[in-house]
């Protein structure tokens, strides 16, 4: 993979649509291959659906080329949902993608397991199974540095073994529930761990997520940026190979027949020929093993935008696993002749219909900052608020995950300030606020995506959707509509007060909305106490070790930073604060714009 420098260039570097972009250039490039899904951020591939076929659906964010969108094709998946950098696609576009794909036998999805992924993909497949398609989700989980349980690791270049399986599986014939059981025992089988040299540049940023020292090595990176478990004295390719696959044997599931698939994977900027030197050592070491390597791949198949870095990924076969690992296929990215033609080769021409990108969110300054009521005026000012702090939220992202909050929070809100503009109805009734908040949540979790999305998204809708039919907006009414956002946050995200997430601002939040209706407060000053509510527990973060979402998987690494979403959700109640109590006497009427 080329690497463009950083900065790189400014037409290239817009956050809001790198995705867009190059996706662009992936169909124009290889539109014998793969199409834009219709009216979704997705890559589909040319012979899908195919009737009575599993559609193979995997995805997340962009920045991992050839995953996702590059190992679509026959014999590989079926679609790509693609999320932007770093950040998993929303449950919107999963749902559009697979519903673009299904041909009838039910939907596989599979993606790496990080909190977001799982939020909007299981979102996407309850709304399959109410429209009467079936699915099943394999997560990937092969990165042996990030949890000691084999269900909670996060899912790295493990990814390419799982898909590959589904795929060929798919392919063959079978039908979900076995596609299913076979791509579980792939996951079951797959190790992988990893090491950086360097870190990587999101587009449209100057600095890198992360720099290893000079003379140093980070070892059990992600493959989003998150530093690694730990660091080491830079080392040559053959000590380097050693530690992979001292690493990873202990780690290997018994069983097997001696075979061994290898995936030697560069992370984006290493050197191919520096991934062969180590890769000798590594066979050798195989060998010594008593293991033998089976069909090896060295070279870049789930990378991490420009890091420096590799991963050795390691899967006992037995004649099931090869049989499937080894079957033909054609995607943009990787192909596996079997001598033969494939089935679902397409001709070299690109419909014009297909090149057109999805549309992107209308841009803000398209709409009057007077329509709308009292919520599109507060959520206005929260926009504000998280586009000042846009950067601090992505350094505070970064520190144990994926250094992508602020630009996912400023690039949700955007969305949800365009929707409740335009969908807020114009007055400050409970019908019109809810209305206003339930557009700007769903537009918030499709634009934003990954966990953050899902979740303030939801926030806002569940919010919406209890104001809707109240008499009035008094002090009572928001704290029963925000109790009832929390519960739902908690239902879907699982994570619970003490858990270092927005949570902690949130319940902070909704305890002095609930002690301000006891006393009967006006609506201004609850909202005051509420949000200073939701400061100091946004700081008090700062203390805790997190437990759940990404940051989780390096423990006390986050300690000593306040929580990127807890910070983003105090710093948008405050600055709504200033609205709330220009606007609202004890507490919001119809027509009181
Ligand atoms: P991602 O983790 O997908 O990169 P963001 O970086 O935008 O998403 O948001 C990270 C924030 O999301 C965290 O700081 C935390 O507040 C919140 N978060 C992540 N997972 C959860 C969860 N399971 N429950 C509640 N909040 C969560
Ligand atoms: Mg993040």
């Amino acid at each position: 993979m080329t690497t463009i420098p950083s900065p790189r260039p400014t037409t290239l570097t817009d956050p809001a649509t790198f995705k867009t972009r190059w996706v662009d250039g992936l169909v124009a490039a290889y539109g014998r291959t793969v199409r834009r899904a219709p009216d979704a951020h997705g890559v589909i591939a040319r012979h899908a659906p195919t009737a009575g076929k599993v559609a193979v659906v995997i995805g997340g964010g962009c920045g991992h080329y050839p995953a996702f969108a590059g190992l679509v094709g026959p014999g590989f998946a079926d679609a790509a949902v693609v999320g932007d950098v770093f950040t998993s696609p929303s449950a919107e576009q999963v749902y559009r993608t697979a519903a673009a794909v299904d041909g009838g036998a039910g939907v596989l999805f599979s993606y790496g397991n990080y909190a977001g992924d799982v939020m909007h993909f299981g979102l996407a497949a309850s709304r399959l199974a109410a429209e009467g398609i079936d699915s099943r989700t394999v997560i990937v989980t092969d990165d042996v540095a990030s949890a000691t349980t084999v269900a909670d690791r996060r899912g790295v270049a493990g990814d390419f073994v799982v898909f590959k399986v589904a795929g060929a599986a798919a392919a063959r014939g079978e039908d979900l529930a076995t596609v299913a059981e076979l791509a579980e025992h792939a996951n079951a089988r797959t190790r992988t761990f990893g090491v950086a040299f360097d870190g990587c540049t999101l587009p449209g940023q100057t600095e890198p997520l992360f720099t290893v020292d000079q003379g140093a090595v980070e070892l059990g990176l992600g493959i989003h940026g998150e530093p690694g478990m730990r660091s080491a004295e830079a080392m040559d390719a053959h000590e380097l190979a050693d530690v992979l696959v001292d690493q990873l044997l202990p780690e290997l599931p018994a069983g097997g027949d001696g075979r061994v698939a290898v995936i030697l994977n560069g992370l984006g900027s290493t050197a191919y020929e520096d991934l062969f030197v180590t890769y000798s050592r590594v066979h050798a070491r195989l060998l010594d093993a008593g293991l033998t390597p089976h069909r090896p791949e060295v070279g870049e198949l789930v990378t991490s935008m420009d890091m420096a870095g590799l991963s050795l990924t390691l899967v006992p076969l037995d004649d099931t696993l090869a049989e499937l690992y080894d079957a033909p296929c054609e995607t943009p990215a990787f192909q596996l002749s079997a001598g033969g033609t494939l089935a679902g080769r397409a001709p070299d021409t690109v419909p014009e219909a297909e090149r057109r990108s999805p549309s992107v969110a209308p841009d803000l300054a398209d709409t009057d900052p007077a329509a709308g009521g009292v919520a599109a005026a507060a959520l206005t000012a929260a926009l504000g608020a998280v586009t000042d702090a846009e950067d601090e939220l992505g350094r505070l992202d970064a520190v144990a995950a994926d250094g992508d909050h602020g630009q996912g929070i400023v690039r949700g809100m955007r969305a949800a300030v365009a929707a409740a503009r335009t969908r807020g109805g114009g007055t400050d009734s409970p019908a019109d606020v809810g209305t206003a908040l339930l557009a700007a949540g769903t537009a918030l979790a499709d634009a934003a995506g990954g966990a953050s999305g899902a979740l303030f998204g939801l926030l806002l809708t569940e919010t919406g959707r209890r104001l809707h039919p109240a008499d009035a907006i008094d002090t009572a009414a928001l704290a029963a509509a925000f109790g009832s956002a929390q519960d739902a946050v908690t239902e879907l995200g699982g994570a619970r007060p003490g858990d270092k997430t927005m949570v902690d601002a949130l319940d902070a939040a909704v305890g002095a909305l609930r002690a301000a209706a006891d006393r009967s407060a006006e609506v201004p000053a609850a909202w005051r106490e509420a949000a200073d509510a939701a400061d100091e527990a946004a700081r008090a973060t700062a203390d805790l070790t997190p437990s759940v979402g990404r940051a989780a998987r390096l423990g006390d690494r986050g300690r000593g930073s306040p929580d990127p979403g807890a910070t983003s959700l105090a710093l948008m109640l405050d600055a709504a604060a200033a609205v709330i109590t220009e606007r609202c006497g004890s507490e919001l009427r119809g027509g009181t714009r």
